[in-house]
C-alpha cells in the first residue's frame, strides 16, 4: 500500500483514546498504560512483517531485513509525563509505521530498516531521561545513582523496571543493537514558537543544545528585618536576584538562540522577619556552540563574583549536570532540507532545546538528523500540545522522503 499520511493521525488519536484521560496521556514508562501502548505498537507494525524485540535496556525494536545488514534507524518513544501531550514521542514511532509499511510493500529493502520505541526517553517517574538511548549508546554511566532512584511511592527503580523484564545491571547490554546501524533519524514536534512563528510546517534540526546545570549558593547572614538597617544587611537574595535578572542580558548578549532560565531559588531561614541567610538558586543554561556555552557560565561565574562583592556575601557554584551540544550529520540534514523541500516547498534549519534520544545516538557515532513540525502555541509536556492535522500529515510525508534518501545513500556505502 502507499504511503497513507491521514491513517497516522488516525492512529494517533486511537492511541490518544486507549492511553489518555481527561488530563492527557498517561503514558508514563514502566507502567501498565506504557506496556497497553508498547503492545498496541506491536499490533499496528505486525502487518508489515518486521520482527520484534526488546533489548536489554527495554528499547523495542521492529526489523525488516533488507539484502544488507547495514540498518537505517527510525526511532521516537511511545513513554509520555503524566498529563503529557497526545503528540510527543508518539507521533515518530507512529510515522515511523507508516513508512515501514511503504517500505514492505515495496519489496525487500537494500539495507535493513529498523524502528526503534525508546524506552523511558521521558525520565517522568524517576527523573532519569533518555534512558533507553543511553544504555543503547553506552553513554549510561550513572547505574550507581540509578540504583538508588525511587518513585514518589517509594518504588525503587531496579525493581520497576524488574517488573517489565528490564535488569539494570544488565542495561547496556543495548548497546549490541546499535552495531549493525548506519544512520538514524527521528522525527519530533518543535515543543517550541520557531516554526509557527515563521508560518512554517517543518524544520530541520541543526543538534541539540549543550546543557550547563548549576546549584549557585549565596551566604549571606540572618539578621532581624525591624532592628538591621539597611546598609547593614548581607542578604543572600539579593544576589540571587541580581543574577536571575542579569542572565537575561547574558543569554542577549550571546544570541544564536542562546536561554538561561533560573529554576528556581530556595531562600533560608525563609521566613518573613528575617534577612535571608543564604539562597539556593538553580541555573540552566544551553546553546548549540561549545564556546558560547562555556562563555555564557563563565559570564555568569563572573558576574555572581561582582553581585557577591557589592552585597558583601559569598557564592559558590556546584555543578548539576551537563552535556556538550550534539551536532548532526552534514550529508543527512542535506537530505533532510531537501525532503522538506519537497512536501512542503521551505525548509527553516533551527537547534533543538530539548534533548532528544537522537542526541544519544549520535553521541554513539551514528549519522543522526532529526525533523521537527510545528507545534501549535509552542506548547508541550501538557493536554494543551497540539500540531495541526495537515502538518502532521505532511510530517509523515517528509519523514518517507528522508528515510528513501538515507536508504539509497547506506545502500551505496554511505553512513557509518
Ligand atoms: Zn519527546
Amino acid at each position: 500500500m502507499p504511503l497513507d499520511p491521514p491513517r497516522t493521525v488516525a492512529e494517533l488519536r486511537e492511541l490518544r483514546q486507549l492511553t489518555g484521560d481527561d488530563e492527557g496521556a498517561q503514558r508514563v514508562a514502566w507502567t501498565d498504560t506504557w506496556e497497553l501502548a508498547r503492545a498496541w505498537l506491536r499490533e499496528k507494525v505486525s502487518g508489515t512483517g518486521a520482527s520484534e524485540v526488546v533489548d536489554a535496556a527495554g528499547n523495542q525494536w521492529f526489523t525488516l531485513p533488507g539484502d544488507s545488514e547495514r540498518a537505517v534507524l527510525i526511532g521516537g518513544h511511545i513513554d509520555s509525563v503524566p498529563n503529557g501531550g497526545w503528540l510527543d514521542g508518539c507521533l515518530n514511532v507512529t510515522a515511523g509505521v507508516e513508512v515501514l509499511r511503504r517500505i514492505a510493500e515495496d519489496g525487500t529493502p537494500p539495507v535493513t530498516v529498523r524502528l526503534v520505541n525508546w524506552a523511558d526517553e521521558e525520565g517522568a517517574r524517576f527523573g532519569r531521561s533518555l534512558f533507553g538511548s543511553s544504555a543503547a549508546a553506552g553513554s549510561m554511566a550513572d547505574q550507581d545513582e540509578l540504583r538508588q532512584l525511587a518513585d514518589r511511592d517509594g518504588i525503587a527503580l531496579p525493581d520497576a523496571l524488574a517488573e517489565h523484564g528490564v535488569d539494570l545491571n544488565r542495561a547496556l547490554g543495548a548497546q549490541a543493537e546499535l552495531e549493525s546501524a548506519v544512520a538514524y533519524l527521528e522525527l519530533h514536534i518543535e515543543q517550541g514558537p520557531v516554526l509557527e512563528s515563521l508560518d512554517l510546517p517543518l524544520g530541520v534540526v541543526l543538534g541539540t543544545f549543550g546543557v550547563e546545570r548549576h546549584r549557585i549558593i549565596w551566604k549571606g547572614q540572618a539578621a532581624h528585618a525591624g532592628s538591621t538597617p539597611m546598609a547593614e544587611r548581607r542578604d543572600a537574595l539579593a544576589g540571587a536576584a541580581k543574577l536571575a535578572l542579569d542572565i537575561r542580558e547574558i543569554a542577549r548578549r550571546t544570541g544564536d538562540g542562546a536561554v538561561c532560565t533560573s529554576g528556581g531559588v530556595v531562600c533560608r531561614p525563609g521566613i518573613v522577619t528575617s534577612v535571608v541567610e543564604t539562597a539556593e538558586q538553580l541555573l540552566d543554561q544551553r546553546h548549540l556552540d561549545a564556546g558560547k556555552l562555556a562563555s555564557m557560565l563563565e559570564q555568569a561565574k563572573e558576574a555572581s563574583a561582582r553581585f557577591a562583592e557589592e552585597e558583601r556575601i559569598d557564592v559558590d557554584f556546584e555543578r548539576i549536570w551537563s552535556i556538550e551540544p550534539i551536532l548532526f550529520d552534514d550529508t543527512l540534514l542535506g537530505f533532510c532540507e531537501e525532503a522538506i523541500v519537497e512536501v512542503a516547498g521551505r525548509a527553516h534549519r533551527l537547534p533543538s532545546g530539548p534533548l532528544h534520544d537522537a542526541a544519544e545516538v549520535s553521541r554513539a557515532g551514528v549519522p543522526t538528523v532529526m525533523l521537527f513540525v510545528q507545534s501549535l502555541r509552542g506548547l508541550s509536556h501538557t493536554k494543551l500540545e497540539d500540531t495541526k492535522e495537515e502538518h502532521l500529515e505532511l510530517a509523515v510525508a517528509a519523514l518517507d522522503r528522508l528515510a528513501s534518501r538515507t536508504i539509497d545513500w547506506a545502500a551505496s556505502g554511505g553512513g557509518r
